[in-house]
């Protein structure tokens, strides 16, 4: 392959696979590369499902992108005549004063976005496999819902196809450089040229992070799949998505507090998926232990056993991911400080699938426009935070 490309993208995962569709579609002729295969299941985008909501706890400014998010995975469902998304509703229980449901709320009344304050009485009387703390309120938010994260990248990498896109699989690219003619990417094989470049390399940004003085620390996240507790595609009935955020409990070492979350049985998913939001062990993600141990569920289990014994049931698989998180928990999506033909997206802190069809826009535009990126993301704001 000699031939010189309009935009080279790095890393054909989550944000990478948008950017390329992105650029596809403005007609531009892109080369995407990934060291594993579109999708894979070693970086940060495997395991069926992920969460849409809209109410956002992080922070109000999300909810402009997530709802221009909501119509590009609607034009991605329409475009590929594949299901990608499943509305089921979020739950999200925790404290008065804590950090998600407060939040949550205040982000819908901001916004205008439909949603439910539950008092902890109309959270036990819904949601009967909760055990709702005394001081714990809940929202509902019926329009989130799930979306299938390995599916979606692999609709994303075929209409990118289609549209003259070329990805290059199992290639881990080794070094890249830019200067004003354009820019060179190197694989153990080979050099590949073209104008403008996009680095999307998930949690392998490390090395560019600390050019560009970034701290970004990955995380060692575990995912356990649990046998559903009564019969029927979507047992126990009436569950949502959910989130609970607690307090740790006094007397056991395992039950750490912090968020946990999960997922009803849609979009294909082999048993309810649950996971804690809590940071993992900070990891290599080229020497990431992937054996998931019983110390990694005896938390999960502490929180189940407490605070949804109805959902404490048999482990059916484990699996462990990544989080990239920096240190604010706000994505850096941005041109590169000193190459305006190169531009970077990383640290989506364990909250960015939802955004892709966004951030690939935002991608695309930086790359081929002079406009400037939107100000939340930008470098110039880390430095001066
Ligand atoms: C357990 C878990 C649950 C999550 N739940 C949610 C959720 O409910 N909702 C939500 O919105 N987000 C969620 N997230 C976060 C979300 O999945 C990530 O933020 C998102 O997938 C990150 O996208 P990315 O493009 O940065 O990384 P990735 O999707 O990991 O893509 C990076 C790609 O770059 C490739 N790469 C890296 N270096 C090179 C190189 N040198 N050469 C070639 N290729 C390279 C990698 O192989 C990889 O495919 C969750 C994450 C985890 C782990």
């Amino acid at each position: 392959m000699s031939e010189h490309w309009d935009a080279i993208v790095v890393g054909a995962g989550t944000m990478g696979v948008a950017a390329t569709l992105e650029l596809a579609r403005r007609g531009k002729r892109v080369l995407a590369i990934d060291r594993f295969g579109v999708p894979n299941d070693r970086a940060s985008h495997h395991g069926a499902t992920r969460f849409f909501r809209t109410a956002y706890f992080e922070h109000p400014d999300y909810v402009p992108l997530l709802v221009r998010a909501r119509e590009g995975w609607a034009r991605l469902e329409a475009e590929s005549g594949e299901r990608l998304f499943e509305r089921t509703g979020m739950l999200l229980i925790g404290p008065r004063g804590g950090a998600i449901v407060e939040p949550t709320i205040e982000s819908a009344k901001a916004h205008g976005i439909e949603h439910e304050v539950l008092s902890r009485a109309d959270v036990r009387a819904r949601y009967p496999m909760f055990e709702v703390a005394e001081d714990s309120i809940g929202v509902y938010e019926p329009g989130a819902g799930c979306l299938a994260c390995e599916k979606a990248i692999g609709a994303m990498a075929r209409l990118a196809r289609g549209r003259g896109a070329t990805f290059l699989e199992h290639t881990p690219v080794v070094d890249w450089s830019a200067d004003a003619r354009g820019v060179a990417v190197r694989t153990a094989g080979q050099t590949y040229r073209a104008d403008k470049l996009v680095l999307t390399q998930g949690a392998w940004s490390g090395e560019l992070a600390r050019e560009l003085g970034i701290k970004l620390r990955v995380t060692r996240q575990v995912m356990f799949w649990l046998a559903p507790p009564g019969d029927g595609p979507s047992a126990p009935p009436g569950l949502p998505v959910w989130a609970v955020e607690t307090k740790a409990g006094a007397d056991s070492e395992e039950d750490a507090g912090g968020v946990t979350f999960g997922f009803p049985l849609v979009l294909g998913e082999k048993g309810l998926k649950t996971c804690s939001h809590t940071p993992g062990r900070v990891s290599d993600p080229d020497a990431l232990d992937r054996e998931v141990t019983d110390a990694d569920e005896r938390p999960i289990r502490a929180f189940l056993s407490r605070h949804a014994p109805a959902l404490d049931t048999a482990r059916l698989d484990a699996r462990v991911c990544m989080y990239t998180m920096i240190c604010d928990e706000h994505f850096v999506i941005d041109r590169h400080p000193r190459h305006e033909n190169v531009v970077i997206a990383c640290g989506f802190s364990g909250h960015g699938f939802k955004f892709a069809p966004i951030v690939g826009a935002t991608l695309a535009y930086l790359l081929l426009s002079d406009g400037f990126g939107p100000p939340h993301f930008t470098l110039a704001r880390r430095a001066s935070a």
